[in-house]
């Protein structure tokens, strides 16, 4: 009896309850969030890995709670898809990104493409297709300036109705792009019947790539299968000369990082798009 009671306790120890209070806390805040404004979007630079300049954007969204303070999407983005918050605030995200680039191109900046992360929840909305036109007439873009950035979690529980909702989107001119590739699930087989555009090469390869000779390997050969695959690469967290005289020698299209330009509010890119060489 004494053993028993000994190891009891210890299926809810302190540190899980601390955990979901503080989940619980978020959920309660982020339904509120949007009514109270507390969403803004960064924009961080994708630049053309040959030419050095600005191709894109890539929208990450930040929070500012008044009592909670800047909470990182890592920490929220996960408590939102949970709790249902994810399709508004996804909803919000795609909105206030191309209305974003609308201003950028009516003030005669030549951004080619704004790239947005969706959330799996999101993409299996029946409704997405519909809501992402919507969005795009109102705001006068061509499909083809919208990239959205999927992982390969979309395609887990069910791969046939994932390729049919890529197959939709693709149909409508939008471009898709697998985002922190080589960290998920899918195969190799599964990947080549997905209509996608770019590989996003995940920065966990990229970190190390100046003193890892695995990590060149790994990287080298996913370049080299997207171009079999006719698939685009830009390769994320790029922070030193180094690693990117290394993608670039390798044929990566892309590149995006601390080196490259950090994620900013939209009037500090604003100053990026006049200048346009990065790199
Ligand atoms: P992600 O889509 O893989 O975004 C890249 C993350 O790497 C961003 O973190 C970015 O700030 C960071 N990063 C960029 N360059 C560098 C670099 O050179 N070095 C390092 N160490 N980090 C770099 P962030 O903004 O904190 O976002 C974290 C994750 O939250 C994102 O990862 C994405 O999964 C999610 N997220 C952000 N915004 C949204 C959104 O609007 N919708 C959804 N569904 N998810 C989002
Ligand atoms: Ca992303
Ligand atoms: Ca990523
Ligand atoms: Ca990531």
């Amino acid at each position: 009896a004494k053993l028993v009671g000994r190891n009891t306790y210890s299926f809810f120890t302190p540190e899980m309850r601390a955990q979901s209070v503080r989940a619980l806390q978020l959920e309660n805040a982020l339904r509120r969030a949007l009514e109270r404004d507390q969403f803004t979007l960064h924009y961080q630079p994708q630049v053309c890995i040959t030419t050095g300049q600005l191709t894109g954007v890539e929208a990450l969204l930040r929070w500012q709670h008044p009592e909670l303070g800047q909470v990182s999407p890592a920490e929220f983005i996960p408590v939102a898809e949970d709790c249902g918050q994810i399709l508004p605030i996804g909803e919000w995200v795609l909105r206030q990104a191309l209305v974003q680039l609308r201003v950028w191109r009516n003030q005669g900046f030549a951004l080619k493409t704004m790239a947005v992360n969706l959330s799996a929840v999101q993409f299996r909305q029946p409704q997405l297709p519909e809501i992402i036109k919507r969005t795009l007439a109102e705001t006068g873009l061509e499909p083809g300036c919208l990239e959205l950035e999927l992982t390969e979690g979309v395609a887990m529980d069910d791969p046939r109705a994932a390729i049919a909702t890529m197959d939709q989107l693709h149909a409508c001119g939008i471009r898709l792009s697998m985002d922190d590739f080589g960290t998920g699930y899918s195969s190799l087989s599964q990947l080549k019947r997905f209509p996608i555009y770019k590989l996003k090469i995940d920065q966990s390869f990229v970190r190390d790539l100046d003193d890892d000779a695995n990590d060149r390997a790994i990287v080298s050969a996913i370049i080299r299968m997207a171009q079999a695959l006719g698939m685009q690469t830009i390769a994320e967290g790029v922070e030193t000369i180094g690693q990117l005289a290394f993608l670039r020698e390798q044929g990566c299209t892309e590149a995006q990082g601390y080196h490259c330009g950090r994620p900013q509010p939209a009037a500090q890119l604003q100053a990026l798009l006049a200048a346009q060489l990065l790199c």
